[in-house]
């Protein structure tokens, strides 16, 4: 079509991991210590999520010094806990909410319904008039369907339209799920100007854990070529760009540091008009590294030359990440420098699927003996189940006081 021969493509070179800084030297140094770990099992008794709330801190300011333009939505799916709230309220961030329960979290901790927007893409009229209700009057909509349901709401919505581009690097690709394609943009924007529903902007999220920025700039640069056709068509200007989650961070492998990885987004933004407000909804990236999470070896056997420890935790508590979100976590016994052997951490639960790693090099350890494993924040205690009735692991809240050191439980 004619109008996008307006628009150039920006070209940006992307650095590549090695060549750049990395995330990870940076969180060594802030993680509590094995033997703050040891003193809080003491007191707490294993399994438990510790949880940092300096490191929550720490990530917020990061990523928002990366993308100075942009208002950070904390999106509460990784990691829906009031002290995670609490810390992020008071440090000035907004919220992304997906579900009533959501809702009922912020609203229940005094977060600004004006701070939030709603982008699960497909909604009851239930779930609707519980965001209108709490205040929230940003929507997002991928999809004729869905648009239509915001006819009775068209007094107090606001829409913004879900953009789909396809990631296979990704974790998780959102977009084979959620988004339309360009041609439906315009498509659901020229329906709302029929319909008198207000569209604010466009949105997408290029699936997270993204290891490079370039899909984001190739997503920036196609709702650029959107925004100007919607000013042809003649409809009302788009005032919004809502950018997504998918910020990567350090498991077991390195991934560029968040200012590396943000500046080639900055330069896509700055193509945009300067009345566009920019939006992002990080998720992974505030969260993953402020939990530790620690479990207690229960008993072990001997099987086929291996040994067997079987944990406290498992596959169907905080390890569910590795089923749901195949995050690699970095875990280590607290037992340092003792000859390692090749063995076996099993979960708890009576399933053989409950197996953490099937091959670890762990020093010979006794029942009681802690297993720690950092970056356990994002998709982890979120998605545990009380499956076998084995309890989930209980969540001890650092730091989150700004001075202080107590603990708030
Ligand atoms: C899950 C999700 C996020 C958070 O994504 P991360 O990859 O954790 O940053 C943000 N927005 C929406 C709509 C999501 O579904």
């Amino acid at each position: 079509m004619a109008l996008s021969t307006k628009f150039k493509d920006f070209q940006i070179k992307v650095p590549e991991v090695s060549a750049a800084a990395n995330q990870s030297e940076c969180f060594a140094d802030t993680q509590p210590t094995n033997q703050e770990i040891e003193q809080l099992v003491a007191q707490y008794g294993a399994p438990l999520m510790v949880l940092d709330c300096e490191a929550i801190r720490r990530q917020y300011h990061a990523l928002k010094n990366a993308l100075p333009n942009v208002t950070l939505h904390f999106a509460l799916k990784p990691l829906p806990v009031a002290a995670v709230v609490r810390t992020l309220l008071a440090e000035g961030a907004s919220f992304d909410l997906a579900t009533s329960g959501e809702i009922d979290l912020v609203a229940s901790e005094g977060v600004p319904s004006e701070r939030t927007i709603h982008t699960h893409p497909i909604k009851r009229d239930s779930d609707i008039r519980d965001a209108l209700a709490y205040g929230c009057t940003v929507f997002v909509v991928d999809n004729i369907n869905e648009l239509e349901k915001f006819i009775a709401y068209k007094d107090q919505a606001e829409i913004l339209v879900r953009l789909s581009f396809r990631n296979t690097e990704a974790f998780a690709d959102l977009s084979k799920k959620f988004g339309c394609s360009p041609e439906t943009a315009i498509e659901i924007i020229s329906y709302a100007q029929q319909l008198g529903i207000r569209i604010k902007g466009l949105s997408f999220h290029v699936g997270s854990q993204s290891p490079n920025p370039t899909k984001y700039v190739e997503a920036i640069n196609a709702c650029a070529k959107i925004i100007l056709q919607v000013n042809e068509l003649g409809l009302p200007a788009l005032s919004t760009l809502d950018i997504g989650g998918g910020f990567p961070v350090p498991y077991s492998a390195e991934v560029l540091a968040i200012d590396v990885f943000c500046a080639p987004i900055n330069v896509a933004l700055a193509q945009l008009p300067e009345t566009m407000q920019i939006l992002a909804e990080p998720g992974r990236f505030i969260v993953a590294s402020c939990v530790t999470s620690v479990a207690s070896i229960m008993g072990q056997a001997v099987r086929e030359g291996k040994t067997w420890y079987y944990l406290d935790d498992g596959i169907y508590g905080s390890f569910s990440g590795l089923v749901f979100d195949e995050a690699v976590y970095p875990i280590d016994s607290t037992k340092q420098g003792f000859t390692r052997f090749e063995s076996v951490l099993a979960g708890p639960t009576c399933d053989s699927i409950d197996v953490v790693s099937e091959s670890i090099m762990l020093p010979k350890l006794n029942n009681g003996d802690l297993i720690i494993s950092r970056m356990m924040g994002a998709y982890t205690l979120a998605t545990a189940t009380d499956f076998n009735f084995f309890k989930r692991a209980e969540v001890v809240v650092l730091n989150e006081q700004v001075h202080g050191q107590e603990l708030t439980g």
